[in-house]
């Protein structure tokens, strides 16, 4: 269960609210309530959910701006924190991803524009007291958008500003250059983080801290896959020496294969040797409890998922086998017939001798 659900669709994109959301409303809402009434109460929760659509808007910046170079967003997740979008690749090109980054603060600076413009003011007074219920309705919510921009300009994943940086150095220095000093930046600046907000006493500094450094390492991880892969096909790294499982296999002779092989993960072929399925060592495992020797495989088997050709671009397949739960990609030739196997172990792998020797060539033929 994603403790989240679905108040919308706008385009491909389903914009989903977390429950711990609404959790936030409560607090804000009861909190309101023992200061000033049931007046402030709907002031205050009204005043959350208007930032909270602003930070919507935010993230369709992204979004749209993604979309327009062929990028799609299957849904966006609205956290007390603020706005995830599941954007499910970064543009390769440094130009791209400086405009799907810089799309998202460009949509407050617009709306905190408008809203002074409704003003006809300037009240930088108002940014330091955008909770101070004395303080126009239209000027904290000009100030908070503000906020926003700031916030999100700071230049450390997962902000939008190291996505800027990150932009800005690819172009200068290459994508694998730019990904480590990106984010070598953010640890350390989590790092002052946890530093003030410790010294100060502030706990969402702290958070800040914890979030920004986790997303400094995993960000560092992902992109040093996608750069090891760059310029490699399926076919250059692809394993070729697997066992195959015939689809008229019984339980007994899938236990069979389990035992004879280190392999955990089999593909399931027909008589002509196309992909039929997939048995990984849990499926076969969890088979023996309700099945008999003789039952067919067929049963408990995985569907075979979508295949690739060898002369598939590497970096294509990636995202597929992201996720601790993700399946191998069977690989076929022209005629559809079984030729290879992309599995974690595969990228793994990669990433290890790409460690070793960076100058590594693992082009095959
Ligand atoms: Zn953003």
């Amino acid at each position: 269960m994603s403790w989240s659900f679905s108040i919308g669709r706008f385009g491909a994109t389903t914009v989903r609210v977390h429950v711990t959301f609404f959790l936030l409303l409560a607090w804000i809402g009861v909190s309101a309530w023992q200061r000033g009434g049931a007046n402030a109460a709907a002031i205050s929760v009204l005043f959350i959910i208007l930032i909270f659509a602003c930070v919507v808007l935010h993230e369709f910046g992204h979004i749209l701006t993604a979309r327009r170079f062929g990028i799609e967003t299957p849904d966006v997740t609205l956290l007390p924190i603020g706005g995830v979008a599941r954007i499910s690749r970064m543009p390769e090109k440094p130009a791209q991803e400086l405009a799907v980054a810089v799309a998202g603060p460009m949509v407050n600076v617009v709306i905190a524009f408008f809203l002074f413009l409704i003003l006809g003011t300037i009240e930088p007074d108002a940014l330091s007291r955008v909770d101070d219920p004395q303080i126009s309705f239209v000027a904290r919510l000009a100030a908070a958008n503000i906020f926003l921009v700031i916030f999100n300009m700071i230049p450390a994943f997962p902000m939008d500003g190291g996505r800027v940086l990150h932009a800005l150095l690819a172009m200068k220095l290459g994508r694998a250059r730019a990904t480590q000093i990106a984010a070598l930046l953010g640890q350390a600046l989590a790092f002052a983080f946890g530093f003030f907000g410790l010294v100060s006493g502030n706990p969402i500094l702290i958070f800040i801290a914890i979030f920004v450094y986790v997303a400094a390492a995993g960000e560092a991880q992902i992109s040093a896959l996608d750069e090891a892969a760059q310029g490699l096909s399926v076919g250059d790294v692809m394993e070729t020496h697997f066992n195959a499982i015939p689809v008229e296999a019984s339980l007994a002779d899938a236990i069979e294969t389990l035992l004879a092989t280190a392999q955990h993960e089999f593909p399931v072929v027909d008589a002509f040797g196309k992909p039929a399925g997939f048995l990984v060592r849990d499926d076969i495992l969890t088979a023996l409890k309700d099945h008999d020797r003789k039952a067919s495989i067929t049963t408990f088997m995985r569907a075979p998922g979508e295949t690739v050709r060898p002369d598939a671009p590497l970096a294509k397949i990636l995202e597929r086998l992201r996720g601790p739960r993700a399946q191998p990609v069977a690989v076929t030739d022209a005629e559809g017939v079984l030729v290879g196997l992309l599995t974690r172990q595969t990228l793994a792998e990669l990433m290890m001798i790409k460690l070793m020797r960076p100058d590594w060539r693992l082009h095959r033929g």
